[in-house]
Order: C-alpha cells, then structure tokens, then sequence
C-alpha cells in the first residue's frame, strides 16, 4: 500500500481525532468509512455532515438516540452503533485500510486489538493499549500481518529514526519530554500544585488525561512501556531526557556513537501524516521549523525524586507480565479523581505506587489476565481515594 484510501477513527471528537480530520482534508483523497467518538455529541454530527462516514458509533443507547435525532436531517445518514459493540464495528469496519486509535484510555483496548486481528494498519494514538497488554496486541499483529505505525510523537519519531537501521545497531532509545508545567518547581510546591496549574501545559495542546499524565511525567513512564513493545527494547536501554523546547521529539542512539534526532514544531498533524502515509511523504499540514527562530535546545536528566511517578513506571516494566496494566489502571482512576478535586496532585503517585505494592505480577498473555489485573487495580484504587475523599 502507499496511500491511505479509506480510514477508520476511533476518538474522533478528541484532540488527535480533531487533528486527524485535518489531515484527512489536507491529504484530499483519504475517505473517513467509520467515526466513533464519546459523549461530545454536537461536535459530532458537525464531523458526520463533513465527512459522511457509513457508520458512527457513540457511548450508549442515551447517544445514540440524540444522535438518530441530530442525524435525521442529513442527506447521506450513517448507520449508528454504541458501546464497545459499536468502536468494535468501527476499529473492523472492511473498507478501512488504516484505524486511527486515539480513544482516551483503555476503552480503546479490545476495539484496538479486534482492528489488529483484522490486518489494518493502525495509527496508534492511544498507548494505554500496549502499556496494558504490549505482548498480545504485539502478538496479534505478528499473527495478523497488522502494521502498528504510532502516532505518539516521541514514538513517530523513533519510527522515523529507525528507517534503514539494523535493529543490532541500535545502542539505545532516547525519548525527550517537554518535563511538563512543574519542570522547575519544588517538590513541596508540586504536591499540592491546582487543576488549573497542570492542565497548563507549556508546549503541547491535548486532551486532559495526557495533560495530567505530563505533568506527573506519567506519561513519559508510559511511553517507555510503550517503547519496549513497538521497538523491542528493554528498560535498560530505554532512556528519558528533559528537553524543554520539544523540537527534538525523540532520538536513536546507535553503537557507532552517532545519535539520529527527529525534530519538527510540536504539532501532533505531523505524526497523524506520517502514520496515514508511511512510507511515503506529503506536503506539510503544519508550520515548518524555524531552528534561528527555536534559537537554542536545552537538555537535562528528569528528576525522579520531584516526579516518582516516572520511576512506577520502570519498575512495572522491569516486573512486566501484569505490572504495568495495574499501574496503567490505577493511574487512570487516580487522574480522574484529580481533575474531579477528589485527591490532590501528590495522591496521584502514592495511589499508583499503593496499588502497585498491593500487586503480585502474573503472565500477561492472555486477555483474560490483562482484563482481570486491570479490574482489580480499578477498585483498589478507588477504595484508596474514598479515604481522601473524605477526608477533604
Ligand atoms: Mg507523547
């Protein structure tokens, strides 16, 4: 294949389905066959009248009722489905070529694993999917022939850094972070900082779950969970490093010494692009880097005292098996319960790190353990914010 024809999105109202939209106007011969997207129903039906997709799919019947109702007047209505029946429907939809997967959270998994054992190209956005469950899905394309090209800019441009290199010549994976709005601020400041001073994300616009998760460097922890499945690197030979500029969205180290960077203004349109086209290239859809304009690159070491949340994550990877779907898990409940000003910032680490230790790793290659790990550390979690809920 060297053109995307037709596209599946899952997550179309959030930000990376935003972005993908406009890349799909952008490229001008990619057709959207099938959208799914939450409870952001007006944003929505504007998305179905633009793009006319067969089929739509929303979060419950309560939706999918609006949606009928709001869709009724269209010329071309699509086929409406809902719950995970319906992102299922939309991830294996037979005309999709590629499946952009940007649901928020592991509500993409099993659609996510279903469009894998279908054979599409998937357009990775959401990495909870193969932080939980890396060795299926991984598996499952290996059965598949599924492509998985990631749409994470860190992981884009370690895809691009890689083309034509030897696996065997590759020392290590050097994933650059942006070190979020508390890069500079004491520990004791971080720990009580507001929802309003993490949602304010220096450099990168995104959606509040992945805000949040920079800003603990959470999400950098993901990412290098993240890269061990799509590159095949264990935790040693994965590193972070604090780049406050994000131009450099990521680095390869090879064993020459030599160090390959991908860099480009942080806009999330190049990565969509690059995983809708690969392996050819288009046009830009966004601004073009102006180096005199960036003026200087800034490097440091993360600090993982300020942000432990970063050390949870190598030590799920260094566990393995069923380590990181709990932390994953447990990590989505303590966020939510953040932006919901049930626990303050700090909580966020001591619940993931609580449920962790509470944790005994299994063998995560089969749904079933991945589900159930997951389902349990969702409630332990919980049950430990009840009493800081309380409390507050
Ligand atoms: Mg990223």
């Amino acid at each position: 294949m060297t053109k995307a024809k037709a596209i599946s999105i899952l997550g179309s109202t959030g930000s990376i389905g935003c972005n993908t939209l406009k890349v799909v106007e952008h490229l001008g011969d990619v057709r959207v066959v099938a959208m799914a997207a939450g409870r952001n129903i007006e944003k929505f039906v504007e998305q179905i009248e633009r793009f006319s997709p067969e089929l739509v799919a929303c979060s419950d019947e309560e939706c999918a009722v609006l949606l009928e109702r709001a869709t009724a007047k269209l010329d071309k209505r699509p086929r409406i489905e809902c719950g995970e029946a319906g992102l299922v429907a939309v991830a294996t939809h037979e005309e999709a070529d590629i499946v952009v997967s940007a649901t928020v959270g592991a509500v993409g998994f099993i659609p996510t694993l279903r469009a894998i054992e279908a054979g599409k190209r998937i357009a990775l956005a959401n990495k909870e999917t193969l932080v939980m469950a890396g060795e299926l899905m991984t598996a499952a394309a290996a059965a598949s022939g599924a492509e998985i090209v990631p749409v994470d800019s860190e992981h884009n441009a370690i895809h691009q850094c890689l083309r034509g290199e030897r696996k065997t010549e590759v020392r290590r994976l050097i994933l650059t972070a942006s070190g979020g709005p508390f890069r500079t601020w004491s520990k004791e400041k971080i720990l009580s900082a507001t929802r309003e001073q993490a949602l304010d994300h220096p450099n990168w616009k995104m959606g509040e779950k992945i805000t949040i998760d920079s800003a603990t460097l959470m999400n950098k922890g993901l990412e290098v969970i993240e890269a061990k499945w799509l590159f095949g690197f264990d935790a040693d030979d994965i590193s972070v490093i604090v780049h406050p500029q994000s131009v450099v969205h990521s680095m390869v180290e090879l064993v020459d010494g030599s160090v390959i960077a991908q860099m480009g203004v942080p806009d999330m349109k190049h990565a969509i692009q690059y995983a809708l086209t690969y392996p050819d290239r288009h046009g830009a859809s966004c601004d073009r880097l102006d180096l005199a304009g960036v003026g200087k690159l800034e490097f440091e070491d993360p600090d993982l005292e300020r942000f432990p949340c970063l050390s949870l994550a190598f030590e799920a990877l260094k566990a393995g098996g069923t380590m990181p779907a709990v932390l994953n898990a447990a990590n989505e409940v303590s966020v939510q319960a953040f932006l919901d000003g049930k626990i303050s910032f700090g909580e966020i680490a001591t619940i993931n790190a609580g449920v962790m230790r509470g944790h005994t790793s299994e063998a995560a290659n089969t749904l079933s353990a991945v589900l159930e790990a997951d389902a349990s550390a969702r409630q332990r979690a919980i049950m430990a914010i009840s009493p800081a809920a309380a409390a507050n």
